[in-house]
């Protein structure tokens, strides 16, 4: 390409207790499966170097769209700053997933015009016995949303590498195509 580091804003929204700061938290590498140092910036903001494809990228992560005292700013606010999205549900709770569809429209609605990178997730893959939605409503969602998709499990650190590369992935495609 034709600049060195690449830098991406990666906002994470979704439904409270669906798992978003427990993978904010591996990516921060408080238990280190990836291969550089994190910093942390504020405490819902992690920053990170990662090689990706050969070409390395940095993703500034925001947790903060449950921000109690200054929700409905904050959530404003989320829907504007970001390159790149992971909305987040629990395979284990249906509402989270309806919520998913839900955030999915509102932030087609904010941003409009622009072709926004999006990684449906669909979390806690490990809790088989407690599913609620299924691998095929999950993809099937995200067609219609014309996102990507993929199953994590934050618990057992399944998938939680390949979602932050498969964000930097989905915004050079856009970068590339242009
Ligand atoms: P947030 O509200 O979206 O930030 O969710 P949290 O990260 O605080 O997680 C809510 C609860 O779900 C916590 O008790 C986590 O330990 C648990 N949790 C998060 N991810 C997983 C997962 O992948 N599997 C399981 N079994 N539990 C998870
Ligand atoms: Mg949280």
């Amino acid at each position: 390409s034709e600049s060195g580091n690449t830098y991406y804003r990666v906002v994470m929204i979704g439904e409270h207790g669906v798992g978003k700061s427990t993978l904010a938290n591996i990516f921060a590498g408080v238990h280190d499966s990836m291969d550089s140092d994190c910093d942390v910036l504020g405490e819902d903001t992690y920053e990170r170097t990662l090689m990706v494809d050969g070409e390395s990228a940095t993703i500034m992560l925001l947790d903060m769209w449950e921000n109690k005292s200054e929700e409905e700013w904050i959530q404003d606010h989320c829907m504007q700053v970001g390159d790149a999205y992971l909305i987040v549900y629990s395979i284990t709770d249906q509402a989270s997933f309806e919520k998913a569809s839900e955030l999915r429209i509102q932030l087609r609605r904010a941003r409009q015009t622009e072709d926004i990178p999006i990684i449906l997730v669909g979390n806690k893959s490990d809790l088989v016995r407690c599913r609620e939605v299924s691998v095929s409503e999950g993809r099937a969602c995200a067609v219609v949303f014309d996102c990507k998709f993929i199953e994590t499990s934050a618990a057992v650190q399944h998938n939680v590498k390949e979602l932050f590369e498969g964000i930097v992935r989905q915004v050079r495609l856009r970068r590339d195509s242009k």
